[in-house]
């Protein structure tokens, strides 16, 4: 018997229910929100940098370009994050289904199953019997989810949720680039510059807090590969522009 579609939804809800997930939820959105940044930071900046090297002075280039990568970019964070997430869940909703009929349909089997699969974690024969019978009493779906479906109930579960974050994330980054390029004190490129590798410091030494990574490495690594993209773009916009003049 196929189970109900409502039950399919309810055992859902249900499994990424906050439980005690609450703190690991937040430091996933917070990390999520980190990345989209970074991003943001890093490809702009690449953007804007080579345009400038391209076209010194050309300041509605700059900028047209700047506001291009800035509105791509943050809508294919948003629709990437829309599709995987959302994609994550007909998964994992396809998986809960079938495993509620198969629960219903052969108790034992699913009882034995578990049990076989706490003994293959390390567990004794007999402990892990008594486990499997225990979690089964309490709640059958959720010891199948975690152990044979590996659903993790922190995985974020809302892909509009999603979207509109890696949307927002992607904007903060951005801008940063793209304001401090069109700032006409001083030499716009080397202010973008140094305010990108301030950012990326910033951005690395939070995903290593967060991580609880060591800090120094985490940053370094990030300067090091946003500083290497704006080269890059730096040296190809160079080249191109001595080429078109
Ligand atoms: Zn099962």
């Amino acid at each position: 018997m196929k189970p109900e579609n409502s039950d399919v939804e309810a055992a859902y809800a249900h499994l990424h229910e906050p439980h005690n997930a609450a703190i690991g939820q937040r430091l996933n959105w917070l990390r999520a929100g980190v990345l989209g940044a970074n991003d943001g930071i890093v490809s702009v900046a690449g953007v804007v940098v080579g345009v400038a090297a391209a076209a010194p002075g050309n300041v509605a280039a700059i900028a047209t370009a700047g506001l291009a990568a800035l509105v791509a970019g943050a809508f294919s964070m948003a629709g990437g994050e829309y599709v995987s997430v959302s994609t994550q869940r007909d998964t994992e909703k396809a998986l809960i289904a079938k495993e509620i009929r198969e629960l219903e349909e052969m108790p034992e089997e699913e009882l034995a199953e578990l049990a076989d699969l706490y003994r293959q974690r390390g567990l004794s024969p007999e402990l892990a019997q008594q486990v499997a019978v225990e979690l089964t009493a309490h709640d059958a779906l959720a010891a199948h989810a975690e152990v044979e479906l590996g659903i993790d109930p922190e995985e974020y579960t809302s892909p509009w949720v999603a979207a509109f974050s890696s949307f927002v994330a992607f904007t903060i980054g951005a801008l940063l680039p793209f304001l401090m390029i069109l700032i006409p004190s001083g030499i716009p490129m080397l202010n973008t510059a140094a305010a990108v590798v301030l950012g990326l410091v910033l951005t690395g030494w939070i995903s290593a807090r967060l991580g609880g990574a060591p800090i120094l490495p985490a940053v370094v690594r990030n300067v090091v590969m946003g500083s290497a993209t704006m080269a890059a773009t730096y040296l190809i916009g160079l080249a191109f522009g001595v080429a078109m003049a």
